[in-house]
């Protein structure tokens, strides 16, 4: 087995070395930018993560930057790229990194997994990228390659399956050069063993594949059914006085937390408009006079099919009642941080000014 495991690596090595996409991450061996990147492609494509990781570099150079911005600034260069949790966790942990630790970055996973917001991949990855550390890093791509490899046909969001890819991940391991090794494996995942159509012909694991020996690549990973996206209908208020809008900021905790947003309510069989001026009086403590719906917005999210109503509302005062509220007029909607739904919103209005 030893010398299997040998080829394998040495072909996938070989693979990479030839084939691997030249991404702006991939030119350096600062810990910090590898950080960023490892944090932005979380649940995201890397075309959509390149300008984003341009600009925030720009924006953001150092770790000691980052730690001095305010927190709106950051998620304002995170916009669009959705799971805001990250963008705050990678704010706070700079800041830890800066306060508590004299701006050194830590270098071991361990020692990465002790900041907020980082889980065993994000340190495996970055220890193993910036600093050689021989730690397997199992990401979405990297599970699918495995399964299909070692041909397993539990379920791979399943606790006992996951614990075992860990392990198998480990033992596959390039130790000597475990950074081009995870990248290579999540390169062949996102590349070749792609959740549809692997293309095996092409892969240079195909000798050793179990799943593409016994014909059944395509129908692994099998995953638990999982529970379908809930329908939720909401309605938002455009609320405008003299030509300025009401925007209000989300908790810092929780969904979205600190971006901005036009008051919404979700509806629970009721009527929207007396819903909506019911949650403005109670929570903004305002009273508004609820006018014609402008649009219907569909949102998807991960767990929940949004249906938003967004309605035009006036009222007669404009002053700041409640802390983390805005009027602003729609040409500077851009300024603040906002979720995709919330800037879909902001150009409803801004088009029917
Ligand atoms: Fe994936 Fe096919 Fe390669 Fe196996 S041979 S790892 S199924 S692409």
């Amino acid at each position: 087995m030893s010398t299997e495991l040998g080829a394998l690596r040495r072909r996938l090595l070989a693979w990479y070395r030839r084939e691997a996409r030249d991404l702006p991450w991939r030119r350096t061996r600062d810990a910090y930018r590898i950080w960023v990147s490892e944090v932005m492609l979380q649940q995201t494509q890397v075309a959509t993560v390149v300008p984003y990781y341009e600009r925030f570099m720009q924006a953001f150079p150092t770790v000691a930057a980052l730690a001095k911005a305010p927190l709106q600034s950051v998620l304002k260069r995170w916009e669009g790229l959705g799971y805001y949790a990250r963008a705050r966790n990678l704010h706070a942990a700079a800041r830890f990194i800066v306060a508590q630790r004299g701006g050194k970055m830590p270098v071991t996973a361990a020692d990465w997994q002790t900041l907020p917001g980082i889980g065993r991949y994000t340190a495996a990855a970055i220890a193993s990228i910036a600093h050689h550390e021989p730690v397997a890093a199992l990401d979405g791509n990297v599970a699918r390659v495995l399964v299909r490899l070692f041909a397993v046909r539990q379920p791979i969001d399943s606790p006992t399956v996951r614990g075992l890819l860990w392990k198998g991940a480990q033992r596959l391991l390039a130790a000597r050069r475990a950074g081009d090794f995870n990248q290579a494996m999540m390169e062949l995942g996102a590349r070749v063993c792609t959740p549809r159509n692997p293309n095996c012909g092409v892969c240079p694991l195909q000798r050793f594949c179990r799943g593409a020996a016994q014909g059944r690549a395509e129908r692994l990973p099998v995953k638990r059914t999982r529970r379908a996206a809930q329908p939720v209908r909401a309605a938002a208020a455009a609320i405008e006085h003299q030509g300025r809008y009401l925007l209000v900021r989300r908790p810092a905790q929780g969904i979205l937390g600190g971006l901005w947003q036009f008051p919404a309510v979700q509806l629970n069989g009721g009527g929207a408009t007396s819903a909506l001026r019911a949650h403005v009086r109670s929570r903004l403590r305002l009273d508004v006079r609820v006018g014609r719906q402008l649009a219907t917005v569909r949102h998807e999210m991960t767990h929940r099919r949004l249906e938003v109503r967004v309605y035009g509302c006036a009222c007669d005062e404009s002053g700041v009642r409640v802390e983390g509220e805005r009027w602003l007029a729609p040409e500077e909607f851009g300024e603040l941080p906002m979720s995709v739904l919330d800037r879909r919103l902001a150009e409803i209005v801004l088009q029917g000014k």
